[in-house]
């Protein structure tokens, strides 16, 4: 059976998938959905690699940029959002997807920096896959997790 919030957590993996040559290194790609409370406005983003100028290394060619950790899906999701509402993240391998076509998701409890930008923005939930059988979902407020079956 479908639920909506599977049905998100699709939105989100399909947002997360490679375009461009950044993505397509990485192991597994992240998209988060937000969904304001009231009026049901939906943000979208997925995990984007960040170029640095370094000065130090200007002499460098080579060393110039220096790529930094990807600011992740929930925190750009976070920006463009109001306070409350909830959140769906997933995160999906690189495949092969299942036989059935459906992305193979993994674990995507949001890191401690997402969870600080979480509970300041006053999230009501927050939506995470964990496997294609579970799924988890973090109560900000309470500080408290849950996992459940589809
Ligand atoms: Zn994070």
């Amino acid at each position: 059976m479908k639920s909506s919030v599977r049905d998100m957590f699709e939105i989100a993996a399909r947002i997360s998938e490679p375009r461009t040559d950044d993505d397509y290194i990485k192991n597994y790609w992240f998209g988060c959905v937000g969904i304001r409370g009231a009026d049901d406005v939906m943000v979208v983003s997925k995990n984007l690699s960040v170029n640095l100028y370094i000065p130090e290394n200007r002499h460098d060619p080579l060393k110039i940029y220096q790529k930094i950790a990807s600011t992740h899906a929930e925190s750009r999701v976070l920006k463009k959002m109001s306070t409350g509402g909830n959140l769906y993240v997933a995160r999906i391998s690189k495949g092969p997807f299942l036989k059935n076509g459906e992305y193979k998701y993994l674990m995507a409890r949001p890191c401690n920096m997402c969870e600080q930008a979480i509970k300041s923005k006053k999230v009501e939930r927050v939506y995470y896959t964990v496997s294609n059988k579970q799924f988890g979902i973090f109560y900000p407020k309470q500080n408290r997790d849950v996992v459940c079956d589809y």
